[in-house]
């Protein structure tokens, strides 16, 4: 049987990447990015890698859960963040582990661990490989005496459904549509929808806090969690099944963004639903992006609570193919399983009216078309930035979220510090573009995405001069680092700041607990201690 593998470098299957041919022909349609578009170049190709030999070699006792092949070591390497994929594309993997685990079940995923543990070697859980900030790299200190990645991928099995709960038991390793596929033989869903979906697993989605699909109430995996079940170095890690609890610090919560710090997640109790059978949508324009803000701050505050609410600058409308470039857009959605949905959109609706939403008129580009065109944008996204990199373009996110007082003056102010520093990186073509991911009562969480020519060979440390930038303004400002892109090795600098110190203690405590030789994913969100 032919087994369809991952690209050893970027987004997808190796048969998903489009040829140098393909790409050029593409390239006059996109035009309108206004970028200098560059030759096409084609990825170094597996076999010409020159990986640095392993430190470790693979022990007779795991021989049969482990390998150490070039195309595995290589596609094990890097996350897949704009200078992962660069990396990658150029034959520059740098850290790659030693050997790539992939236990079947629990028993072995522990005899790992312990080799880890006996050996002083790093270990780096690896779910879908879609980080984008350092997490499942294995740069590690000289002091380990190596480092592997730990592929969860063998779990991917939902093992149980509770349909008086409406819960269903998943394992760590389940890749978003295997998932989905699982539960909708049980009439049911999760609808986790990140953007990294079809890539990423619900053990990455737990470890790093990730948010999907709702805008609104269950923006964080952690909001679907019933409880959760980890193997640490120093033994199993289980919640009970609970609907709520308030015995004390949540071990749930504790995991929940530990970035593979604290042990392996192999299954969690997540909450499910029957798929929505009552929907709306609707696409509303605004003058103003601040003027759309003030609009979805009034629906976020309203209780209408809808499923999507996600606010587009007028740039970020018209690279999605979404607006005219001239208006602000509002993706506004509403679903339920239970009743009709059709007052709650009424209701939104008004209150974009009121403050200056329109709808647009039937004959004019329908808000449907609208709401289609950024979702496919959307999705085609991590395919698009491989190309993307192939053609010259830099084309990275960043992410971030701070509350309704404090948000015009800070998207002023990151936007700008955004556009020097893209202007002096990259030169004047550059654009920085904004939308709303999530919404709260209390604030949101804007998401800038930054287009401009790269250098070739240069495009590394042009981004790093950027994301600097934009980094110390945002947590000048007030804002997070991050609010769902996760910490990684590549948000360490303004997380050390970010975080109160006794609570980096308390961290560095709890690891010591059940990671006393500090082997899982060191460098990582936390230092383990000396
Ligand atoms: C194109 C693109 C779009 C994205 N869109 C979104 C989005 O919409 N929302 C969002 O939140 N994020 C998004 N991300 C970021 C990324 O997909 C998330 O961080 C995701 O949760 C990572 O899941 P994964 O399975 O790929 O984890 P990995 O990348 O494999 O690992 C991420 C971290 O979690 C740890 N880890 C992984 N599995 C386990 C486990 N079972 N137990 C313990 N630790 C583990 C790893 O060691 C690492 O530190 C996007 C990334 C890309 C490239």
């Amino acid at each position: 049987m032919e087994i369809r593998r991952r690209k050893h470098w970027g987004w997808g299957f190796e048969d998903q990447q489009p040829s140098t041919a393909e790409l050029s022909a593409w390239a006059p349609g996109l035009a309108h990015l206004g970028i200098a578009l560059g030759e096409v170049e084609a990825p170094v190709g597996l076999e010409q890698l020159e990986l640095a030999p392993p430190r470790v070699l693979v022990p007779p006792a795991l021989a049969e859960i482990c390998a150490s092949d070039d195309h595995e070591r290589a596609s094990h390497a890097l996350g897949k963040s704009y200078a992962d994929v660069v990396r990658g594309f150029r034959g520059r993997f740098e850290h790659p582990p030693d050997f790539v685990a992939r236990p079947r079940e629990e028993a072995e995923l522990a005899r790992v661990l312990e080799w880890c543990s006996d050996q002083r070697v790093a270990a780096i859980p690896y779910g879908g490989g879609s980080s984008v900030v350092g997490g499942v790299t294995a740069e590690v200190a000289p002091s380990y005496n190596g480092a592997i990645s730990i592929d969860l991928g063998s779990l991917d099995r939902v093992l149980e459904v509770d349909a008086v709960s409406r819960a269903a038991r998943i394992q760590g390793g389940a890749l978003g549509p295997g998932l989905e596929a699982q539960l909708a033989t049980h009439g049911l869903t999760l609808r986790h929808f990140p953007q990294s979906f079809e890539f990423s697993t619900l053990g990455g989605w737990i470890a790093t806090r990730a948010a999907g699909h709702f805008a609104t109430v269950w923006t964080h995996i952690e909001d679907l969690v019933e409880s959760v079940r980890a193997i640490t170095p120093a033994g199993a890690w289980a919640s009970r099944r609970l609907p709520g609890s308030g015995a004390g610090v949540s071990p749930d919560r504790m995991l929940a963004g530990s970035e593979g710090t604290l042990g392996v997640i192999t299954e969690a109790w997540l909450r499910v639903q029957p798929r929505p059978s009552h929907r709306r949508s609707a696409g509303v324009h605004f003058h103003t992006f601040l003027g759309g803000a003030e609009c979805v701050r009034a629906i976020s505050q309203s209780g209408l609570n809808p499923a999507n609410c996600r606010l587009l600058d007028a740039g970020e409308a018209r690279i999605t193919m979404a607006g005219d470039g001239a208006r602000a857009l509002l993706v506004l959605g509403f679903e339920s399983t239970d009743h009709p949905v059709d007052s709650q959109m009424a209701r939104a609706l008004e209150i974009c009216a009121e403050h200056g939403g329109v709808v647009p008129e039937r004959g004019e580009r329908s808000g449907a078309d609208a709401v289609s065109s950024w979702r496919q944008a959307f999705l085609a996204a991590p395919f698009v930035r491989d190309a993307f990199v192939a053609m010259g373009v830099l084309s990275e996110t960043f992410e971030t979220a701070i509350t309704w007082e404090r948000l015009p003056g800070f998207h002023e102010r990151v936007s700008a510090a955004a556009q020097e520093a893209v202007r002096a990186a990259c030169g004047a073509a550059g654009q920085v573009l904004c939308r709303f991911t999530h919404v709260y009562p209390d604030g949101a969480a804007p998401y800038f995405t930054v287009l401009a020519g790269a250098r070739r060979g240069e495009e590394i440390e042009q981004w790093a001069a950027i994301k600097q930038v934009v980094s110390d303004v945002i947590l000048a400002e007030g804002g997070t680092i991050t609010h769902h892109h996760a910490v990684g090795r590549d948000h360490r600098p303004w997380y050390d700041r970010q975080r109160p110190e006794p609570f980096a203690e308390a961290l560095r405590g709890a690891k010591a607990a059940v990671d006393p030789r500090g082997i899982m994913n060191p460098g990582v969100l936390i230092d383990p201690l000396p």
